[in-house]
């Protein structure tokens, strides 16, 4: 199926028949990460109908998307309600191994990752390695055929419910911080490897700790050179780039609120107006800016630095929405979860913890500010 030919009003339609078909009503729009339990056999749905990977190539088992149709394939999982997989094998390892593996490391693992038989998370933040990831300290030292890891990760999304971490590890201390780190593979069941969950605001244990104590994977799981490790992980940062800065969430937030406000008849107040009129520019500003920097995927060209500004612009209008949320709905949003209103049911509580995280993960919104003022407005930071 040559998916890039069919028109994207089509595709949509076909994404969005294919969630109401195999995704159940009870895992869609979700209000947490799912375990992999709960999501198992709509990965498996995915996966038999070759729609799990939308950017791999065709003889790898993708659907061999180009970067605008992949982007189109996102929006409309995304609008369906479908909820997140545990997908680092997907997204992130999958890609990189097409790019930097070897024909054997491809073989063995890709198939694996269709079939949900591996589960990956990333192992690259460390508890004094997060902005500053070139910091880290994890090592792993070669004896025979095989690396040796010692260290800990923290943030590890989805370790308890992974049967596989790929990392970043030092494996030369001799050099410069950023020239001595390998990108490793590792099987998590081993005796060497503990994961501890973290239990996040909301409740949930939704990442880990993640400790080595001599840890051994084969040297054949190195992806790319020794100590090119940074190179190759930074080949991972385009996609996510703009998908970090999709309009989605905010729109659905705005949705609520302005929906709350009807409900509670606080649309006849000015400042209740005047503050949600404020937000439905910003939601719209948000949306325009997306769509520039779709464009350029679509045109297959890179993202340059200036798309930082649709990370902080995402992320921090919906941290602006959530609290005002908070702080119009009184005592409803002091109870986490759906609370009985207006014959209905309204969870304000939720979106406000969850949006707390938006602006640290993914490079937080200081980082991003960063790199504009040093790429993009050339100021001497
Ligand atoms: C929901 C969630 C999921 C995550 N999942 C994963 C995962 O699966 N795998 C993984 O490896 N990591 C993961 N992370 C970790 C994430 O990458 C880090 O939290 C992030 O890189 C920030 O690092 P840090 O937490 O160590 O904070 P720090 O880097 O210690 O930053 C602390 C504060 O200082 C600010 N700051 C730091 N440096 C500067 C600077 N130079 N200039 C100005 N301000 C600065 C930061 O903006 C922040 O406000 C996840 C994080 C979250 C929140």
């Amino acid at each position: 199926m040559d998916w890039n030919s069919v028109d994207d009003s089509s595709f949509r339609a076909h994404i969005a028949e294919f969630v109401r078909a195999h995704c159940p009503r009870e895992l869609r729009f979700p209000k947490r990460r799912l375990r992999l339990a709960e999501v198992r056999d709509w990965y498996k749905a995915l996966s038999n109908a070759e729609m799990l990977a939308p950017a791999w190539p065709a003889r790898y088992g993708g659907m061999g998307l180009n970067p605008s149709k992949t982007l189109v394939y996102l929006e409309a999982m995304e609008a369906s309600g479908a909820p997140r997989l545990p997908d680092q094998g997907i997204i992130n390892l999958g890609p990189l191994l097409i790019k930097h593996g070897t024909e054997q490391q491809r073989a063995y693992y890709l198939p694996r990752i269709l079939s949900a038989e591996h589960i990956w998370c990333q192992g690259y933040s460390e508890p004094n390695a997060g902005s500053d990831l070139a910091s880290l300290r994890t090592t792993a030292v070669l004896d025979g055929d095989e690396y040796v890891v010692n260290g800990q990760k923290i943030w590890t999304t989805w370790a308890y419910d992974a049967t596989h971490i790929f990392a970043l590890v030092r494996t030369d201390a001799g050099v410069a911080k950023q020239a001595g780190i390998s990108f490793l593979m590792l099987d998590l069941a081993q005796p060497g490897i503990t994961v501890r969950p973290i239990e996040t605001l909301m409740g949930h244990a939704e990442f880990c700790e993640v400790f080595f104590d001599n840890a051994r994977t084969s040297k054949s799981n190195l992806v790319g050179e020794p100590n090119q490790g940074w190179t190759v992980a930074k080949a991972l940062l385009g996609f996510e780039r703009i998908w970090a800065g999709s309009p989605r969430q905010a729109q659905q937030l705005l949705g609520q609120l302005r929906q709350y406000v009807m409900q509670a008849e606080l649309q006849h107040s000015a400042t209740v107006l005047d503050r949600l009129t404020q937000f439905e520019f910003d939601v719209a500003d948000l949306q325009a800016c997306y769509a520039r920097f779709a464009v350029v995927v679509g045109r297959g060209e890179p993202l340059g630095a200036d798309v930082s500004i649709l990370k902080v612009w995402a992320t921090e209008t919906c941290q602006r929405i959530a609290e005002y949320f908070v702080e119009v709905a009184g005592d409803l949003a002091t109870i986490q979860g759906d609370v009985a209103f207006a014959g209905g049911t309204v969870d304000v509580l939720t979106p406000y913890l969850d949006s707390r995280s938006f602006t640290i993960y993914g490079g937080s919104s200081e980082i991003q500010r960063n790199i504009l003022a040093k790429s993009v407005l050339n100021l001497p930071v």
